[in-house]
Formats: structure tokens, C-alpha cells, sequence
């Protein structure tokens, strides 16, 4: 039996005030049955932790190196993050693919590196608007998925997967719940191809999830929870999401 997770990913937003209220109005609305975890800019991470103590939210980042240390100025170790208690770190959004050019194997070294200190990678896969109207949703997605299963081999059962269609995110445009599903059933396959854990594995839905769209597509059978961008910046929909969840 899985359990669901709910993850909000804040991106480059917040303030040490703005993120003060929105902790707090989470603290008032849990706890909620699903796992629930933030994932927040690197400066906020730890006064986000003090916030959330004796609170059953996870907290983690949106990106990890692939180093373990070294000269690689501005970029942050999974070493750290594990350091400061990070449970979750996000690797291969799309935005981080799109803007700093991140390729399936980088993604997938990053991955390796997170698990190598017991912080668990949330990846990303998802395929562009040109790639679903061509008929590749499928192809792109066991893609990036597959440098992932090749390069963690025995360990491909620990990370957690995160289906974005990049059409969705940010843009009020939702898979339906039928479109998710089939792309989720098609990673379980690839998952259970390399591991027995498969079927316990999460996999979350992340793409303008709403307070109202929230519970069906977690109602679906290879959902399990979701990678949620701008509703886990309001207390109330982020709340309401993870209520859906749970
Ligand atoms: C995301 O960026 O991971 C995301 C799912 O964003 P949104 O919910 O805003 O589409």
C-alpha cells in the first residue's frame, strides 16, 4: 500500500516574512494523513526546518550538485543538504533542464548523489508541448527516466518520480486525470522492468494541481501524491491539496 505524498516546490519566491506566515498557516491546517513535504530556496532551508519542528512536514531543496565537494562555485552538495536534514531534493525540473540545459545524465548523477547521503531525489520527467503533439510523450519520458534506472541500478527503488508535462506547469493547463494516468501506468512498467519495489514506489503528478482538480487525479491508480508549484504558495490551497491527498 502507498502512501501519498504531497510536495510544494516554492521555486525563486518567498521572504523570510512571507514564508513565516505561509509556515504558519500550514502548521494551523495539518496534520494531514498524506506525507507532505516543502522544498524551499537554499537560504530559507533551515529557518523553514526550526519553523516546521514538532510538525510532521518534510522539508528539502530544488536542486543538488552532482559533486560531492570541490571547487564548483554556487553550487550546493547533497552532502549539505543532508547535513541540515534535508529529506527530499528535487532534481531534473524542467525549468532546470530548459534554463541551465541539464541533460538526462546529469539529472541522473545528481539523483546518485542525493541517495549517496540518504536525501531522497524527487526527479522530474515530463515532456514538452511539441513532444506530446508529436507523438514522443512516451518515448521522452521513458528516456529521462531510463538514464536514471541505468545509472542508480539496485537503488532505483529509493527515489521518489515526479511526472511534470511541461505544457501544465505554471500555465493552468492540467492533465486530465486519464492523460496522467497513462503516463504514469507506462513509468510503473519501466520501474518494474529494473525493480522489485516498483509497486511500492511513489509517483507524483505535478502540472497546475489545484485545490479543485487535486483529488481526482490523485484518485487514480498510479498516482500517488503530487509535486505542487504555485497552490503550495497559499496556506489554504496547499492545505486543501494535501487534504485531497489524504
Ligand atoms: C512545478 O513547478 O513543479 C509545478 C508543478 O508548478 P505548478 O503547480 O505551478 O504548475
Amino acid at each position: 500500500m502507498r502512501r501519498n505524498l504531497v510536495v510544494g516546490n516554492w521555486k525563486m519566491h518567498g521572504s523570510r516574512a512571507s514564508n513565516g506566515l505561509l509556515l504558519s498557516g500550514l502548521k494551523e491546517a495539518g496534520p494531514w494523513s498524506a506525507d507532505v513535504a516543502v522544498c524551499v530556496p537554499f537560504p530559507y532551508i533551515t529557518e523553514t526546518a526550526l519553523a516546521l519542528t514538532g510538525t510532521n512536514v518534510s522539508f528539502g531543496a530544488q536542486d543538488c550538485s552532482a559533486h560531492e565537494q570541490g571547487a564548483f562555485t554556487g553550487e550546493v552538495s547533497s552532502a549539505m543538504l543532508a547535513d541540515i536534514g534535508c529529506r527530499y531534493v528535487i532534481v531534473g525540473h524542467s525549468e532546470r533542464r530548459a534554463y541551465h540545459a541539464e541533460s538526462d545524465q546529469l539529472v541522473a548523477d545528481k539523483a546518485k548523489a542525493a541517495l549517496a547521503h540518504g536525501v531522497t531525489p524527487i526527479v522530474c520527467v515530463g515532456e514538452t508541448l511539441a513532444e506530446r503533439e508529436a507523438g514522443q510523450t512516451e518515448a521522452v519520458v521513458k528516456r529521462q527516466l531510463s538514464a536514471v534506472i541505468h545509472t542508480l541500478t539496485h537503488c532505483i527503488g529509493e527515489i521518489v518520480v515526479a511526472y511534470e508535462p511541461v505544457w501544465a506547469i505554471g500555465t493552468g493547463l492540467t492533465a486530465s486525470p486519464a492523460q496522467a494516468q497513462s503516463v504514469h501506468a507506462v513509468l510503473r512498467t519501466l520501474l518494474a522492468a529494473a525493480t522489485q519495489k516498483a509497486s511500492s514506489m511513489r509517483l507524483l503528478y505535478g502540472g497546475s494541481v489545484k485545490p479543485d482538480n487535486a483529488a481526482e487525479l490523485f484518485a487514480q491508480a498510479d498516482i500517488d501524491g503530487g509535486l505542487i508549484g504555485g497552490a503550495a504558495l497559499k496556506a489554504a490551497d496547499f492545505s486543501a491539496i494535501c487534504r485531497a491527498a489524504g
